[in-house]
């Protein structure tokens, strides 16, 4: 898979695998991430997160929960599924923790769902990245709030075309939100469903979402701002685009 992003000119890659897994396989949550980590190319970048969703904090879940802030090699969280589950009182307590120990924290919001999803998770859960967040350019309060808390949002168009999160490539939120600022990076979301690769997400943001080339090389500098990587390598990267094409 990597090299199919290295085909692509992709660097740095971040993506998460499912908590029920660890419950179904029962290895220790660590030992995977150490075997996966230790199969990537040395000028790759890989970081990987743990996702979970609004109701995971059951069965060996609870013990997984309790102990991942812990774990030295999980890079950061992900909260996903559906949004329309109530947020419990874990999932503070376990995303601040997170942070404590300098981890990512994400969760998806506003894919789906509505301003008010988001409002609720910006209030309780001390992120850095929002998931989708497509509902941020519904209300301009909230677009504000997401630039003063410098937060990402890791915008996935050609999954919210082929999911009809968006009912059109016109109405798409992530022109507007670039032209307001707001940092949105591009990404494939679930690519084994979606069948998407990255180099689709940057044609669809020249053809479907008429963005311009400075607005598209934004996007892609935003991804290097939001990657947890040293500051050398993201100086290197970022000089890189400029001097690209
Ligand atoms: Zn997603």
């Amino acid at each position: 898979m990597i090299h199919k992003l290295q085909a692509q000119n992709v660097h740095y890659l971040e993506t998460s695998f499912h908590i029920g897994i660890l419950e179904i396989i029962g290895v220790h949550g660590e030992e995977i991430i150490d075997a996966i980590k230790s199969a990537v190319p040395k000028d790759f970048t890989l970081r990987l997160f743990m996702g979970m969703v609004r109701n995971s904090y059951q069965g060996v879940g609870r013990k997984i929960i309790d102990d991942f802030p812990n774990w030295s090699a999980l890079d950061g969280v992900d909260l996903h599924g559906p949004e329309d589950l109530p947020l419990e009182e874990w999932t503070e307590r376990a995303w601040t923790e997170a942070r404590q120990a300098g981890k990512e924290t994400k969760a998806h919001a506003g894919e789906f769902g509505s301003v008010e999803n988001i409002r609720a998770v910006l209030d309780r859960l001390p992120i850095t990245r929002l998931q989708h967040g497509n509902a941020v350019a519904r209300d301009e309060s909230l677009v504000d709030l997401v630039r003063e808390r410098d937060i990402t949002l890791d915008m996935c168009p050609v999954s919210n075309w082929k999911l009809r999160a968006t009912s059109d490539w016109a109405s798409h939120p992530l022109p507007r939100l670039v032209k307001a600022g707001v940092r949105c990076t591009v990404s494939t979301d679930d690519p084994l469903v979606i069948g998407n690769t990255v180099t689709d997400e940057y044609l669809a943001m020249a053809q479907f979402l008429g963005m311009s080339r400075e607005e598209i090389l934004q996007v892609a500098r935003n991804g290097w701002m939001a990657a947890t990587v040293p500051e050398e390598l993201r100086k290197r990267s970022l000089e890189a685009l400029q001097h690209s094409g």
